[in-house]
């Protein structure tokens, strides 16, 4: 039956008609289908009729009744006010409508016996409901909308809720029994879902609360199973890729030069010298370039690694550890094991004073092994930039340290083999794939992001990745003390400071956000620099650090204040990422109402990174009631995953993970706060899929495997291929 198809157009459902179709349309509904899977914003019970006699003031009620004496009144300007009575042998209740005439002669013409819903009010003689929904009974039909729960769509301007639900009654009649199942039986009898028509009707028609929760259920987890299949389908090409087998086992009894290409062949090495750093275990030499030894979740993640690197697929890997777990040290293992391959390694920050601290680190703790390391940033001299990018070109630099300047066109590569990038939140998807372009062959790819994000989040946006957790911190951390202070103890605030400092600490402030303008918040953290260079701490060496300062200014700065030379920054959120001084204890966020909790969270995460007491002080009057629940939380837990967690439930998930990477998380259906269950359960659904059938072939499987290319290609902004 073609006119039964759900591609029909909206305007050939009984009732809707040219008119309107155009504001159907301005909600987004074109077709028969799109009704269908159009989901009430709410729904009013109205199953249970009470008696008039039976209302109270403020109930939400649907009554049941006999019109009696209408009254129209015309006020001046010709506004009109009708009122009409309704008894129904216990009581009356008069029903109100303002500036709506023609309603009195629809009551004229009806029998008189009707339904109608709203809330009771208190009127002039007794009980008043205002501008109820009504429905007169008799007729050919029974009342649609009384008597049960009722839908309630959202709306565009011009177009009533009853045309939408009488639309609806008609494309349920006329198309429903049309609708296929894309879930597969079995699928569905695994999950325990039930069968797609049921489920639409119980959306749009609820024969009970229960049931319509059923029936959501199934229409959120086949939203979050066609996501997930797509995010898993995209991990299995990448994992079926040909990739760099680097060569681990040998690289840890140090043999590897038993397995790399001959130095006199066409190989890597061709033309190089051996290496002087080769030939010892690899973990020796881990052992012996970093300061310290390693936790065990960092073994762990560690370990993970080298086997993704020793396969020969490429790596995709997600590293998520709180602020201060050390995956930097994780990062370089990595790339020491790809330079001792004879690979190149990338690693890509979101600032330029992350990645100079990186390449600074870097260089240091890997001097001894002589290794090369290069700075790549936006803001080096066309000279300095020349020069570097041919010790890339040429592979004489092993490791490449830079930011979003590493993915630009004129930067190439003898041999990359790792990229890493840091802080991937405050990237786009885009950037990871640019920076993976970089390579001639398929480079293994490692991704670290200390923005906790819940594991919800984490499965919405990096499905397509396998997933370490770094989740414990390096022994001998105190939690840091956080502290909530009014703007009128802020005295005491310096006072605290002042002596944090006199015994050798080192301390930050955090201007006031003042906008997105890197300008204007350069102006305000200039603003509190002079105020506390004149004031609390004129006798100390403060220095100031912002966006636009240049390079070598912010370099100095940050030098500065790493050996100690400085006791006081003062700064915009460029330090929010990554920054790494072990002896600074003390962190003052100024308005810290202003921020949001992630960002507050990452901002405490500069100090507490040794083994001394810090603390965190966050200046605030909190009149709103969200900034009084972000800084409740801030200061009632350092467990970054509650953070997560409780920022996703205070913000909504589209904000969380950032502008760059917004988009991912409008679901129709779900919710990622409310159904976060629900899509772990749709995950584990779909891995079981794709292991039994990796190409979703048969067809049986066409219908999920064409919507999951569908929702593959609106969320193309996670999963990018
Ligand atoms: P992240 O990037 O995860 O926020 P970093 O890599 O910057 O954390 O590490 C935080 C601090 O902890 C650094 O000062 C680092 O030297 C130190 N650190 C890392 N791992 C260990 C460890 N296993 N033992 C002691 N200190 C460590
Ligand atoms: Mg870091």
């Amino acid at each position: 039956m073609p006119f039964a198809s759900l591609a029909t157009e909206i305007q050939y459902v009984k009732g809707v008609g040219p008119k309107w179709a155009e504001l159907f349309k301005k909600i987004d509904v074109f077709t028969v289908e799109d009704l269908l899977f159009k989901l009430p914003r709410r729904y009013e019970d109205r199953s249970t009729l009470p008696s008039i006699s039976e209302l109270y003031l403020g109930r939400w009620a649907t009554i049941h009744g006999q019109v009696g004496r209408i009254e129209s009144k015309t006020f001046k300007g010709g506004r009109v006010m009708l009122r009409a009575y309704v008894r129904d042998g216990s009581g009356t209740v008069c029903l109100t409508w303002f500036n709506q005439p023609w309603i009195k002669g629809q009551l004229e013409k009806s029998s008189g016996e009707i339904y109608a819903y709203g809330q009771v009010k208190d009127g002039q003689n007794g009980f008043e409901i205002a501008s109820p929904e009504w429905e007169a009974v008799g007729g050919e039909e029974d009342p649609e909308e009384f008597g049960k729960i009722v839908p309630v769509y959202p709306l565009t301007e011009g177009l009533p809720q009853k045309i939408v639900r009488r639309a609806m009654r008609a494309a349920l009649r006329d198309y429903l029994p049309h609708v296929q199942d894309a879930l597969p039986e079995e699928l569905r009898r695994a999950e325990g879902l039930r069968e797609v028509q049921w489920c639409l009707s119980q959306i749009h028609a609820p024969k009970s609360e229960p049931e319509r929760q059923e029936a959501r259920l199934r229409l959120v987890f086949e939203e979050f199973y066609y996501l997930q299949l797509g995010l898993a389908l995209k991990r299995n090409e990448i994992h079926g890729e040909h990739g760099i087998a680097f060569p681990v086992k040998a690289l840890m009894d140090g043999r590897e030069e038993e397995t790399l290409p001959s130095s006199t062949g066409s190989g890597l090495f061709a033309g190089n010298e051996p290496k002087p750093y080769a030939g010892e275990p690899l973990m020796t030499q881990i052992r012996r370039v970093l300061p310290f030894e390693l936790t065990n979740a960092q073994k762990k993640v560690i370990r993970e690694i080298w086997s993704d690197m020793s396969s020969p697929h490429p790596m995709n890997r997600l590293v998520q550890g709180d602020v201060g777990s050390g995956k930097t040290a994780v990062a370089i293992c990595a790339m020491l094991t790809a330079v001792r391959s004879g690979y190149q390694a990338a690693i890509m920050a979101p600032t330029e004073i992350l990645a100079e601290q990186h390449y600074i680190n870097i260089k240091r703790l890997l001097e001894p092994l002589e290794i090369p390391v290069g700075l790549i940033v936006g803001k080096q001299t066309a000279r300095e930039r020349s020069q570097v990018s041919a010790r890339v070109a040429s592979g004489e630099i092993k490791i490449a340290v830079g930011t979003h300047a590493l993915i630009q066109s004129d930067l190439k590569f003898a041999h990359l083999g790792l990229t890493i990038v840091d802080e991937q939140h405050r990237f786009g998807v885009l950037q990871r794939k640019a920076l993976r372009d970089k390579a001639n062959q398929n480079p293994d790819v490692l991704v670290m992001t200390a923005t906790p994000i819940p594991r919800t989040l984490t499965m919405a946006i990096y499905g397509d990745l396998d997933l370490s957790v770094i989740d414990e911190l390096p022994p001998g951390r105190r939690p840091i003390k956080t502290h909530w202070k009014r703007t009128s103890e802020r005295d005491a605030v310096y006072a605290t400071v002042q002596a944090l400092v006199a015994e050798g600490r080192q301390a930050y402030f955090v201007c006031p956000l003042v906008s997105e303008s890197e300008k204007m918040m350069a102006q305000a953290a200039e603003d509190l620099y002079l105020r506390l260079k004149a004031g609390p701490f004129s006798d100390k060496r403060i220095e100031l650090l912002h966006g636009q300062l240049k390079s070598r200014e912010k370099e100095e700065v940050m030098r500065q204040f790493r050996t100690g030379e400085i006791d006081v920054l003062v700064s915009t959120t460029v330090i929010e990422v990554g920054v790494d001084v072990p002896n600074a204890s003390v962190m003052v966020i100024e308005d810290a109402n202003r921020f949001g909790l992630s960002a507050l969270h990452q901002l405490r995460g500069r100090v507490g990174r040794g083994d001394i007491q810090s603390y965190c002080i966050v200046i605030a009057d909190g009149k709103s009631g969200d900034a009084r629940e972000r800084l409740t939380a801030l200061v009632g837990t350092n467990d970054g995953f509650k953070i997560a967690e409780e920022d996703l439930r205070l913000r909504g998930p589209g904000i969380l993970a950032g502008t760059q990477q917004a988009g991912h998380a409008d679901f129709k259906f779900g919710d990622l706060v409310q159904d976060g269950k629900l899509l772990e359960v749709a995950r584990q659904a779909a891995i079981r899929t794709i292991e039994e059938n990796p190409t979703l072939a048969g067809p049986k499987w066409a219908a999920v495997l064409k919507k999951t290319k569908e929702a593959r290609g609106k969320a193309s902004v996670i999963t990018v291929s």
